[in-house]
């Protein structure tokens, strides 16, 4: 994996301290997904530091799934992890499935029991939250919490055996009521759920909870850091904890950053799902979700995800991005990587009436202006074309250069075309404009005779082809992230999408296949879409516009 996240972050200094000090021979890192959803480019940043320092380090990466919550969980999105993860250039040294740690996870409950460091607890949920206390006030110990040792065990294995309801019991860490730290006032580490695990079917009815499960997994995995994000900085006591209560040989070292927020989006799995079930987006993969997957069937690349992590950093402390901040690093991958093309996305037809009617002629055009290197390509014009129909004004704004009646323009790679009349439809819309062109002013030719303001792009009516342009705009309207409560669905964007019929060039086209990139000119960047396209119709994703008054500060 190039250019890794770490170029210098706490972590990183964290990692070679410990590897300076010998603390570990090499280090093993692990990127733990929840399989309860698709992932998002938050969990790109944790992919691109885990794998990153593991590789920076010649150390390993775990990719394991945190599967311990069978209500949730599903196959479908073991699946698209792992494609995305590898999508992401994350090669992972193993493959893990918590659920497999389950023997081992009851085997060191039943530990802690024993030792007296656990017990079951019959309390109702709300009396539990009642007995908890507050921020302010210590909490209150638990009737059950003296149950003998025996008891305990008897009452944890029928728990096992299916013998009580859902909620009726649970397995508690037996730590302080008293503590500040409300995660250590005996939080619950097993809790009774009848429901089949994608993985472990019917085998178990009682479950461990994060807090539990989590570090034992590391440790079991001889995980040496275990990196996750700032919400966990309180759970940290706890996590130790656990690791040292149930006398596990390694003990892995919990270190927080800040979670990546962006503006104009919302990122929890939750909310994402909601979209998708609600349908207010079209699945995980819609262009314009934030997740890894619609990232990529609307066009951006690893590369520029990659940098956009770098460029971000990874801080202690929780701030939002401007969603704007992606784009910009986008557009830097793709200025060189995307060959350049003539669309015209909203056409208004040209007819240059002093062209002959059955000539055509092929005309040589640049294939990328920031690259002589990638050559030029031959592009059919005749005399009827296709322009923007926002290339046209009838009656001209103030500084506007482009057409209108009377005023001359050259077309991109050809000549100047005067406006000199236009057709209406029977409503007024202006269904074609026609011009004149001047043979003496072909592109190249060297003409120096007079000058136009405008250049404007064009495609030839006789061998464009027709294809759909879906434009995007942030789905969120402002900045209503996932901090802030509240229905996000009420600041849905209405016009996140806006999808056109137009034209484009034959050339580039001949062999486009889904994912492809071009440059159009003056539209921006484009995809073909993965889903929509098929051997017919070309359906293309607008992936950014090609400028943005956006800077990296
Ligand atoms: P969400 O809250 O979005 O549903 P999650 O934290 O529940 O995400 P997990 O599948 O549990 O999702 O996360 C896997 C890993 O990705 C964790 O280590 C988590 O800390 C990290 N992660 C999740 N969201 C972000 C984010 N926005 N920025 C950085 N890392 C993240
Ligand atoms: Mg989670």
């Amino acid at each position: 994996m190039s250019n890794e996240i770490n170029s210098s972050n706490f972590i990183r200094n964290i990692v070679i301290e410990d590897l300076e000090q010998g603390k570990h021979k090499e280090i093993i890192t692990r990127f733990p997904p929840e399989p309860n959803g698709y992932l998002h480019i938050g969990h790109a940043k944790s992919i691109l530091l885990n794998f990153g320092l593991a590789e920076e380090f010649k150390g390993k990466t775990h990719l394991r799934f945190d599967d311990t919550n069978p209500v949730k969980e599903d196959t479908e999105y073991v699946e698209s992890i792992k494609e995305d993860v590898k999508w992401l250039g994350g090669n992972w040294n193993e493959l893990f499935f918590a659920s497999n740690y389950f023997d081992e996870m009851y085997t060191r409950a039943i530990l802690l029991i024993k030792k007296g460091k656990a017990y079951v607890c019959d309390l109702t949920v709300e009396e539990a939250k009642e007995y908890r206390g507050t921020l302010t006030k210590p909490g209150t110990e638990s009737p059950y919490r003296n149950r003998t040792v025996s008891e305990n065990l008897d009452l944890f294995e029928r728990m096992k055996n299916g013998e009580f309801a859902d909620g009726e019991k649970v397995l508690r860490a037996k730590i302080d009521m008293a503590s500040a730290n409300i995660n250590m006032r005996d939080p619950i580490i097993y809790r009774i759920s009848h429901s089949t695990h994608h993985n472990t079917g019917d085998k178990w009815c009682i479950y461990p909870m994060y807090d539990f499960a989590h570090p034992l997994e590391d440790a079991i995995e001889h995980i040496t850091h275990s990196i996750c994000t700032l919400e966990f900085e309180d759970h940290r006591p706890l996590y130790d904890w656990v690791v040292s209560e149930c006398e596990m040989e390694a003990s892995p070292r919990q270190i927080e950053f800040a979670r990546l927020n962006i503006t104009n989006t919302v990122m929890s799995k939750r909310k994402l799902k909601q979209l998708v079930d609600e349908k207010v987006v079209d699945g995980w993969d819609d262009p314009r979700m934030p997740t890894i997957c619609g990232l990529r069937r609307k066009g951006c690349t690893p590369e520029a995800l990659r940098n956009f992590c770098t460029a971000i950093g990874v801080a202690k402390s929780n701030s939002t991005v401007d969603s704007q901040m992606l784009d910009y690093f986008v557009r830097e991958d793709l200025q060189l990587k995307a060959p350049l093309a003539m669309a015209v996305l909203n056409p208004l037809k040209l007819v240059i009436t002093n062209y002959p009617e059955n000539e055509t002629e092929m005309l040589e055009i640049e294939n990328n202006s920031k690259d002589e290197t990638q050559g030029t390509r031959l592009v059919q014009f005749s005399r009827e074309i296709y322009i923007e129909r926002e290339d046209f004004m009838e009656i001209p704004a103030k500084k506007y250069f482009r057409l209108f009646p009377g005023n001359e323009v050259r077309l991109k790679g050809a000549y100047f075309v005067k406006c000199n009349e236009i057709i209406k439809d029977e409503n007024g819309i202006v269904k074609e404009i026609h011009c004149t062109y001047d043979p003496e002013t072909k592109s190249g030719s060297g003409f120096t005779g007079r000058k136009v303001k405008a250049t404007i792009h064009w495609v030839d009516v006789k061998t464009c082809v027709s294809a759909e342009f879906r434009l995007y705009e942030p789905l969120i309207l402002d900045d209503d992230n996932d901090e802030n409560e509240g229905n996000f669905l009420e600041h849905i964007n209405p016009n996140s999408m806006e999808v056109l019929q137009g034209f484009i060039e034959p050339t580039a086209f001949k062999d486009a296949k889904p994912q492809d990139k071009f440059q159009m000119v003056r539209n921006g960047f484009f995809a073909v879409d993965t889903k929509y396209t098929t051997k017919d119709k070309l359906v293309f994703n607008r992936i950014v516009p090609l400028k943005s008054s956006f800077k990296l500060s």
